[in-house]
C-alpha cells in the first residue's frame, strides 16, 4: 500500500496510516498507527471540510467520544441548590464519578468532609485537614469533575492572598460565561481551610457548616483543584471560584479560604459543555429547590469564624 506524509509536528506525534495517507498529530508522547477504510477516510475528510478542523482534531475528537473521554466536558452531580437544602444522601459512587473525570471537587454522603480528585485519585478530607484516599464504593451527593488537560499554562510568581491569586488568574480567564477548571501547583507559605463535618439528619448546609472544622497550615507544597462557574449557573454550581487543596503527599487538604505563597504553575482547562447528573434519591426528588439559594450558598462557601 502506498503511503505519504500529510503532516508531521514533532517526535511526540500520533500517526495514522489511512488508505493512501499517513498523518501525524501531537498528543502527549504516544504514537498511534492504524489503517482505515476508504469510506472512513472520506468521512474524515468531509468532517474536516465541514468544520474547518484538522484531521488530527477530528480523529482525536472521534476517539474521545467513542471512548467516552469527553475533554472539555464538565460533569456535575446534583446541584448547589440541593446542597443548600441539605440533600446530602449519596447518589453516585466514586467509581462512577471517575468514568466522567479525573479532576474535581465535591463532598461525601452526609456532608462527610471535602472531596478532592486529582489525577484520578479521590481524597476525603476530614476534621483538621487530614486526607486519605477513599474507597471506590464511597457515595457522593454533590461533585464537579472533568478530564483535566491544560489548554494553557502560565506562571504566577507570588500571591499575597487568595484574592490576589484569583485576581492574577482572572487576567487569563477568557470569559465570564464559560466554566473553567484550574489546577494550581505551588508552594503555599500559609493556607487556611475548612472541612465540612458530617451533618445531623435534616440539617441544611448553612447550619451544617456552623460546625465545620477550620485549620491553618504553613509551608505546604501541593495543588489547588478548582473551578470558575458563571453567575448564570448559580443554582447548579458554585458561582465564581471554588478551590480545594491537597498536599503533594495526599495527606492534608480542605476547602480553601485564604493563602499566600509563590512559584505557582497554573493550568487552565476551558469547558464547552456541561453534563448534569440529576439524583434519583427520594431526598432529592422531594426537596423544594424553588427558592433563590444564592445568599445561603455564598454564606456557606465563605463562612469562617472571622465573618460568621
Ligand atoms: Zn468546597
Amino acid at each position: 500500500m502506498e503511503t505519504f506524509l500529510i503532516a508531521k509536528t514533532d517526535s511526540h506525534a500520533v500517526g495514522l496510516t489511512i488508505g493512501t495517507g499517513v498523518f501525524f498529530m501531537s498528543i502527549s508522547t504516544h504514537q498511534l498507527e492504524c489503517r482505515v477504510s476508504q469510506t472512513l477516510w472520506k468521512a474524515i475528510e468531509a468532517e474536516c471540510k465541514r468544520t474547518g478542523d484538522s484531521v488530527a482534531h477530528v480523529v482525536e475528537r472521534a476517539l474521545a467520544n467513542e471512548l467516552d473521554l469527553k475533554h472539555h466536558s464538565l460533569f456535575q452531580v446534583s446541584t448547589s441548590s440541593a446542597l443548600v437544602e441539605g440533600v446530602f444522601d449519596g447518589c453516585t459512587s466514586v467509581r462512577d464519578l471517575k468514568r466522567h473525570g479525573d479532576f474535581g471537587l465535591g463532598t461525601f454522603e452526609g456532608l462527610d468532609g471535602e472531596m478532592v480528585m486529582l489525577e484520578s485519585v479521590c481524597y476525603q478530607v476530614g476534621s483538621g485537614g487530614t486526607a486519605c484516599v477513599v474507597a471506590e464504593e464511597t457515595l457522593v451527593p454533590f461533585a464537579t469533575v472533568t478530564r483535566f488537560c491544560s489548554d494553557e499554562t502560565f506562571q504566577i510568581e507570588s500571591a499575597v492572598s487568595f484574592k490576589d491569586l484569583l485576581a492574577q488568574i482572572d487576567q487569563r480567564r477568557p470569559s465570564n460565561n464559560l466554566f473553567v477548571a484550574f489546577r494550581v501547583d505551588g508552594h503555599f507559605r500559609e493556607i487556611s481551610m475548612r472541612a465540612a463535618c458530617k451533618a445531623e439528619p435534616g440539617e441544611k448546609l448553612v447550619d451544617a457548616i456552623g460546625h465545620q472544622s477550620q485549620f491553618h497550615a504553613e509551608r505546604q507544597k501541593g495543588t489547588l483543584v478548582g473551578f470558575w462557574a458563571p453567575t448564570y449557573a448559580t443554582s447548579i454550581g458554585v458561582p465564581g471560584y471554588h478551590f480545594h487543596f491537597i498536599n503533594d503527599a495526599g495527606t492534608y487538604g480542605g476547602h480553601v479560604f485564604d493563602l499566600n505563597g509563590e512559584n505557582f504553575q497554573v493550568g487552565m482547562h476551558v469547558e464547552t459543555d456541561i453534563h448534569l447528573a440529576i439524583p434519583e434519591t427520594q431526598q432529592f426528588l422531594s426537596a423544594d429547590l424553588s427558592a433563590d439559594h444564592r445568599a445561603a450558598l455564598e454564606r456557606a462557601e465563605n463562612a469562617t469564624d472571622k465573618n460568621d
